[in-house]
């Protein structure tokens, strides 16, 4: 494995890290998430990454985490950086989203509760609230990290404008904004129109999540939904109808281009991301073992030539 320095500060987060958001809830098999986990730590991940609503049902995501940590790391949790979020709908009433004070300190306990933890490594805000004073939400972060909760904090889907806003001031209070969680991917670009070249400024590390855009930037959809693809499972968020011609036959020039390059597209697709040395890890989901084997395998080969660059820019056209 690789490691990658988070922007300016003493973490070193593995270039791959997994994520949790499908595939290790309530209506998944324990037994396959307990393979991938155990599999992505042997081959060096030791980032994984979490949320409150993860699931479903929500919540569930993070038991099951808190499950196979103690069945399977324990003596283990100081060679790991566990993170976790909230910002989205999570429980009933006025204090169950969004960015209130109330709603994150109450989130966190909730969260470290399931997982049997004392303290995450990484604590995000999920998405920004357009009704709540960043001032609170980025006081609510800082009162996490002095209560010892979390180590580290970080934001999650603000566009550039309002993450300058709140790396400021988290500045200000002292405790430094560890890391930005964007959506990135061959498919999904916004971040390229400012936002990293903010984070590289500011010190502040990236870690995009969905690089394979769910799945469509993987040979899985080339001949149609497989029964037991997340556009098909309808506990999965990509939804059928997102598996347009359009981006299957993108994916389909772009796996022609990967197979000229000995790579699978899922391993091109995150050797694109990872050619950035501004990126300091891509958070990757998988469903099977042999999936996060095939991916790991990106590292082979991280060059692109002038030629493949521009290929990649006229397909993605
Ligand atoms: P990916 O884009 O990596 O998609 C993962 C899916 O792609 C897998 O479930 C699998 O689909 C398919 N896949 C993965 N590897 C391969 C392979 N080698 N060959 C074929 N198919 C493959 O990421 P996710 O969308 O899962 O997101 C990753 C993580 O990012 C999440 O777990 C979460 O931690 C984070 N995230 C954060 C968000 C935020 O708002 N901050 C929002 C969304 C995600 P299949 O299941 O069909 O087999």
């Amino acid at each position: 494995m690789e490691y990658r320095r988070c922007g300016r500060s003493g973490i070193l987060l593995p270039a791959v890290s997994l994520g949790l958001w499908h595939n290790f809830g309530g209506v998944d098999t324990l037994e396959n998430a307990r393979a991938i986990l155990q599999l992505a730590f042997d081959a060096g991940i030791t980032h994984f990454d979490l949320a409150n609503n993860y699931g479903p049902p929500p919540g569930s995501a993070e038991e099951n985490f808190g499950r196979i940590l103690r069945q399977d790391f324990h003596g283990y949790r100081d060679q790991l950086i566990i993170s976790t979020k909230a910002g989205y709908y999570m429980w009933q009433g006025p204090y169950g989203e969004w960015g209130s004070k109330k709603y994150l300190v109450s989130s966190l306990d909730q969260s470290l509760q399931r997982m049997g933890l004392d303290y995450v490594d990484i604590f995000y805000h999920h998405r920004p609230d357009p009704d709540t004073p960043l001032e609170e939400t980025m006081t609510a972060l800082d009162l996490i990290v002095r209560q010892g909760k979390a180590l580290y904090v970080g934001i999650s889907n603000y566009p550039a404008p309002e993450a300058e806003k709140a790396i400021a001031i988290l500045r200000r209070l002292g405790t430094p904004c560890l890391i930005h969680q964007p959506k990135y991917s061959m498919f999904e670009r916004w971040v390229e129109g400012g936002l990293l070249d903010l984070l590289e400024r500011e010190g502040v590390g990236c870690i995009p999540f969905s690089p394979l855009a769910q799945g469509l930037l993987t040979d899985k959809y080339l001949k149609g939904i497989p029964d037991d693809s997340r556009a098909h499972k309808s506990s999965g968020f990509l939804q059928e109808g997102q598996v347009t011609p359009e981006r299957v036959d993108k994916a389909k020039r772009l796996n022609e281009l990967a197979i000229q390059r000995d790579q699978t597209l899922a391993q091109m697709a995150l050797a694109w991301i990872l050619k950035d040395k501004r990126i300091t890890s891509v958070l990757i989901g998988v469903s099977k073992p042999e999936q996060l084997t095939d991916s790991l395998q990106c590292f082979r080969n991280t060059w692109f030539s002038a030629d493949e660059l521009r290929q990649i820019e006229e397909i993605l056209k």
